[in-house]
């Protein structure tokens, strides 16, 4: 016959000792596991031609190693691997005991839920949605009373189907917040490529016991590798002193908070109806009440996030004047010193134009950065994925879609490349790639500067509003993107969801500075490093070959010709004033000197015009007109694809190298005012288009891993690049045929 062992498992008084003789009968042992006084109780019984070799486990609240009863229960069930646990579960305590169950889950051992008690918990007036319970959990849950046997049989066939099925319960992820989550990243890749441990343990909780710093499977590692070991450790050590430093806590307090957030957000979902509310609220749920309620909390949601515009833009302005004010004297300071030639228009056009304009928003991405970290580190942010959810699931997304686009940007600030990574909490595969190929629409950081950049230039009243506005298209343009591609080409059914809401926390000071910190300094770091090489190649591919010996000569001959036609004096004039600031020109002399720099003006346009990124950004226009772009736009939106930041820096420096006038020290946002084919509506067609246009390009790199194959990077570049011209173009001309926007 068939052979197979099974434990029980759950809390001190939940009925397993009944069970377990409820199950076997007389036919059991009593003895005690080895080498402690800890009883063990052995059985053996039969259901289906199959004999089970059945373990009563010590009754524990937790499988942490600090009392002798949960090591001896966690080592049977890692040394011992039964092939299945009956979990008992007392159904009037179900929030303590489920505690034990997630533990259970993340232990990767197949999980069958006993539902004990339930007479008991009827006669409290509690009753349990089983059903619920078990689709949300993850696991079978079967209604059981121990004292009668009721349900034994279906606990039976139950285990025997998890058995069987070598898939278990399915993945079972929890999020424990983004510090410990990042940290997960890292810990699972160094253990999953040395098979660090892995005869023993799944990945993921080798990885949670190293943060959680669990003696016992430390020493362990150590007598492993204690080269990974101690890998694993530095890791861990560097996220804990972070979060004493950020949130006062550790990484076991915080993984408890999750679990129980976990939980709680089960339980919320009508899995427990009462009679009678015993329980008085806790002040956490009290404010929930009205936070995530149907009407309120979506107004509240909007409100929140027009604030932290609101906030932004109005204390960013002062600090962000300082800094353009920082880099326009730069700009004369260079141009008054320097000798014109490459390295002059290097130094200008190039970086103080070019990464000028991207360091000028680190005032504004700061303010941006503290509101979202007050948001995040007040508990606030989960609230907003938990209302989100029904909204998801109606597009075909997941709950936990929501935290890879607020992860991507999706208030403001992020980065899609973690968010793409974020999606693998996703147990479904379908819903996995809707969530990955739409990430990349959210407002990450890189975009902010664009963002920031045309709204102050084109909509400066309304500058907060125009950002919820944006917010929401891009949030609206993602949904509905979701949608389609659900319907069409990953279409599937949806899975449940529950959304951990760990209790509301009075931020820190100190915590928040050093988020706000954390983040700015990666912005900064990007623009000195990535943006500044790039920027620095696109002012080549903007310079060079430069105008050609002959037409040189026809603008000198234009030159000559100006000049030859005025009289002596007046070129005396214009000469003597280069030399002296004090001079104050006569007409003649104005209009003369006006005229040589439309003729300047023209050669750097021409110039510009006939480098390598000017043929091409020439080349796309015919088609690029039509959503409202030029050719110096089209540069920038090249250039977008390595890293968006780089449409900003780039457009300073189109704008830098055609402008010839030295004392022009203007902001891009100024000249961009002024110059020839632009308007509110071609700002508004531009900010559409990188809201939907390509990812970037590490982004494509990220969605091609995480999906296994370039297909998806290349669609994502293709359909996304497609919908934003579309978009563009209808906005543009929709707008120009009805002249709304024109400035
Ligand atoms: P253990 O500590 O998990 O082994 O729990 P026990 O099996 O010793 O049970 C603790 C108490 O709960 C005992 O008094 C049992 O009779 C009682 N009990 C166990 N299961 C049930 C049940 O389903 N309903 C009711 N009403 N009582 C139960
Ligand atoms: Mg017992």
């Amino acid at each position: 016959m068939e052979q197979t062992s099974v434990a029980l498992g759950g809390n001190p008084n939940s009925g397993k000792t009944t069970f377990f003789n409820a199950l076997t009968g007389a036919r059991q042992h009593v003895g005690n596991y080895p080498g402690v006084t800890v009883e063990k109780k052995e059985g053996f019984l039969s259901h289906n031609d199959i004999n089970i070799h059945l373990v009563d486990l010590p009754g524990t609240y937790s499988l942490t190693a600090y009392s002798q009863d949960e090591i001896v229960a966690r080592d049977y069930l890692t040394d011992t691997k039964p092939q299945a646990i009956i979990n008992i579960v007392d159904a009037a305590n179900l929030e303590r005991n489920l505690y034990f169950t997630v533990q259970l889950l993340e232990l990767g051992i197949p999980v069958c839920i006993s539902l004990n008690m339930i007479d008991a918990a009827k006669k409290r007036g509690i009753s349990i949605d089983d059903k619920k319970l078990s689709s949300l959990i993850g696991a079978p849950v079967i209604p059981t009373i121990a004292r009668t046997g009721k349900g034994k049989q279906e606990v039976l066939e139950e285990v025997l189907k998890l058995t069987r099925d070598s898939q278990g319960n399915g993945k079972f992820e929890i999020s424990y917040g983004d510090d410990l989550d990042q940290a997960m990243i890292k810990i699972e890749k160094i253990i999953s490529d040395h098979q660090f441990l892995a005869d023993a343990y799944p990945t993921r909780w080798i990885g949670l016991k190293y943060l959680e710093n669990d003696s016992q499977v430390i020493t362990k590692g150590n007598n492993f590798n204690s080269v990974i070991s101690d890998q694993l450790s530095a890791i861990a050590d560097k996220v804990t002193k972070h979060l004493k430093t950020t949130l006062n806590t550790y990484p076991e307090a915080l993984i408890a908070d999750y679990r129980y957030g976990f939980i709680n957000a089960i339980l919320k979902q009508d899995v427990i109806s009462r009679v009678h509310d015993e329980n008085k609220l806790q002040l956490s749920d009290k404010i929930d009440k009205v936070v995530t309620n149907r009407l309120f909390g979506p107004l509240i949601m909007i409100a929140v996030i027009y604030g932290l515009y609101q906030f932004t833009f109005t204390y960013s302005e002062t600090p962000v004047g300082w800094v353009e004010g920082f880099f326009e004297w730069l700009n004369g300071f260079a141009s008054t010193y320097l000798s014109d030639g490459l390295l002059k228009s290097l130094l200008i056009s190039g970086i103080v134009d070019g990464v000028g304009g991207v360091l000028g928003f680190v005032p504004l991405i700061m303010f941006m950065f503290f509101g979202i970290s007050l948001i995040e580190d007040s508990g606030y942010l989960a609230r907003v994925a938990y209302m989100l959810d029904k909204v998801f699931s109606t597009f075909g997304l997941h709950g936990n879609s929501v935290m890879a686009y607020i992860v991507s940007g999706g208030i403001a600030g992020g980065c899609a490349v973690p968010g793409v990574m974020a999606s693998r909490t996703l147990k479904s595969p379908r819903e996995k790639l809707a969530t990955i190929l739409t990430v990349p629409f959210m407002n990450c950081g890189a975009k902010l500067p664009v963002m920031a950049l045309l709204v102050g230039a084109f909509f400066g009243k309304n500058e907060a509003m125009m950002m919820l506005i944006i917010t929401l298209i891009a949030w609206g343009g993602a949904l509905l993107t979701a949608k389609l591609l659900r319907m069409t080409i990953i279409s599937g059914p949806s899975t449940p969801f529950v959304m951990e809401l760990p209790p509301y926390r009075l931020p820190t000071m100190k915590g928040l500075f050093i988020h706000t910190w954390e983040r700015t300094w990666q912005y900064v770091k990007k623009a000195g490093t990535v943006i500044l090489g790039i920027s620095i190649v696109l002012w080549a591919l903007m310079t060079f070959p430069g105008l050609s010996d002959s037409t040189l000569e026809q603008f000198e001959t234009e030159r000559q010709n100006l000049k030859s036609g005025a009289a002596i004096v007046t070129i005396n004039e214009i000469e003597a004033a280069a030399l002296d600031d004090s001079i104050q020109l006569s007409q003649a002399a104005q209009s003369l000197q006006k005229q040589l720099t439309i003729v300047d003006f023209k050669a750097a346009e021409a110039a510009l015009k006939n480098s390598i990124a000017g043929k091409i950004g020439t080349a796309m226009e015919p088609v690029s007109k039509f959503a409202g772009f030029d050719w110096r736009t089209n540069i920038a939106l090249v250039g977008g694809f390595a890293a968006k930041e780089i449409v900003v820096s780039t457009l300073g420096t189109a704008y830098s190298l055609g402008a010839v006038d030295p004392e022009d020290t203007s902001t891009l946002g100024e000249k961009l005012q002024s110059a020839p084919g632009w308007s509110p509506l071609v700002a508004l067609s531009l900010i559409l288009f990188t809201i939907f246009y390509a990812p970037c390009f590490v982004t494509v790199v990220a969605i091609s891993k995480e999906t296994g194959t370039w297909k998806w990077g290349a669609f994502s570049m293709a359909f996304n690049t497609t919908l934003a011209f579309t978009i563009s173009f209808l906005v543009y001309q929709i707008g120009s045929f009805f002249g709304l926007l024109a400035g």
